[in-house]
């Protein structure tokens, strides 16, 4: 192993290793370190399956990131002959007067991304698996669809790997505060490693690791998610029949069913405050009953079909919803990427890209994901 790093990356989620992936491209010597492995099944990356979609109403930044990480996650997907993007498309479902929905329109027309609307009358021609109760209309994104999260995760590893990256199992402990600038990292094996850029991509854990700074900056919240099995022999529930949707006023989203997993559903709203190393990972009774009657009620043909698989995993929200990408405040060579809040994995491609930049002087900060926008109160504006 060197004896030095232009930079070591900590964390090897979807941000983490795209950063690093970005780096070495860029030329640099990156060593990424991650305390169990690539999206284990407590990093917020874990899951199976995470929305690809460019609607964020007003928020255009995310719009134009997410087209932009859509496309590399293609290349990256092309390069390893692995296709882990399902393009299912994404139907957003709102009540009257939704003004997201318009400002989406409007974002998605100025960005040429392919979008249709259909009144009620119309879903309910396209979509009869479905109750549209509540419902005025719909914008469809035919080109959006789900990363297969979890082995995306591995697929960018493996493709850091093959840029020179070097990827080791290590716990990295929290740095010590008191200085201008940070020598170096230790293990939790008391492994000193120097380089001249740290980046903590650490997702749920940057609290933990920063506790003055961070500590009441970036909150994890529980998040439960449900697959219901499908009828014997009904396609109605699985692509090209039924799209990803989300129900904008019920806060619930989910997807059709892919790999024969089932439907997927989970409620956007936000769960209760939890420690990403020791919350529990099994669903709850209330979550149960909830998700039972969500789907009673949206996808009747499968009110009577068994749950299937669950999993709970956490966002790692910020004040507003805006990501968390700057420098130290302190330390001006440790830097921090996180804060995806429920809705970061499909931007690990952007957040590579821009990340990388930052650190070697190539793009300016975004004022949006600066820590001084980070406020100790929730107030969630971006979804
Ligand atoms: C249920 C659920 C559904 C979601 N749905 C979507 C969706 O549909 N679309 C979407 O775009 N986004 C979605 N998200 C959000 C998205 O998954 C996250 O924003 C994103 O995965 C965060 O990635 P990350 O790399 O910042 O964090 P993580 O994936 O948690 O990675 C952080 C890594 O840092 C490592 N680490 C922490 N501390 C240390 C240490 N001291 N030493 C070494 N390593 C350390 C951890 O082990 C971990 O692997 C969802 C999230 C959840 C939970």
């Amino acid at each position: 192993m060197p004896s030095t790093f232009d930079t070591v990356v900590i964390g090897a989620g979807v941000f983490g290793s795209w950063i690093a992936l970005d780096l070495a491209k860029r030329g640099q010597c990156v060593l990424l370190l991650e305390a169990y492995g690539p999206a284990h099944s407590r990093a917020s990356s874990g899951g199976e399956s995470r929305i690809i979609r460019m609607s964020y109403g007003p928020d255009e930044i995310y719009t134009r990131w997410s087209q932009n990480s859509l496309r590399q996650w293609k290349e990256l997907f092309a390069a390893t002959g692995e296709n882990l993007f399902h393009r299912t498309g994404v139907l957003w479902l709102s009540s009257e007067n939704d003004a997201t929905l318009s400002a989406s329109h409007t974002v998605l027309s100025r960005n040429g991304i392919h979008h249709q609307f259909f009144e009620r009358s119309e879903l309910e021609r396209l979509y009869p698996q479905v109750n549209f109760d509540h419902v005025s209309r719909g914008l469809l994104e035919p080109e959006s669809g789900v990363l297969f999260a979890r082995r995306a995760v591995a697929a960018t590893v493996q493709a850091a790997t093959r840029h020179g990256v070097r990827f080791q199992i290590a716990q990295v402990q929290s740095p010590r505060e008191s200085q201008t600038a940070l020598p170096f990292i230790e293990t939790s094996a008391a492994e000193r490693i120097s380089a001249s850029n740290f980046v903590f991509a650490c997702g749920p854990w940057l609290g933990k690791l920063f506790p003055e700074i961070l500590g009441s900056r970036i909150f994890p919240t529980r998040q439960e998610v449900f697959f219901f099995a499908t009828p014997p022999g009904d396609t109605r529930f699985a692509p090209p029949a039924l799209p990803t949707w989300l129900f904008q006023s019920d806060e619930v989203y989910g997807m059709p069913d892919l790999e024969s997993r089932g439907l997927k559903i989970a409620r956007d709203t936000h769960g209760a405050l939890i420690d990403p190393d020791t919350q529990s990972r099994l669903v709850s009774t209330e979550g149960t009953a909830w998700a039972r009657d969500f789907v009673a009620r949206r996808f009747p043909a499968l009110a009577h079909c068994p749950i299937v698989e669950t999993r709970v995993c956490q966002y790692e929200n910020t004040s507003n919803g805006d990501f968390l990408i700057a420098r130290h405040p302190e330390l001006s060579n440790v830097w921090f990427a996180g804060g995806g809040s429920g809705h970061g994995f499909k931007h690990g491609p952007a957040v590579g890209e821009h990340t990388a930049a930052l650190i070697l002087g190539e793009a300016a900060p975004e004022p949006r994901f600066a820590l001084a926008t980070k406020a100790t109160q929730q107030n969630r504006t971006v979804h």
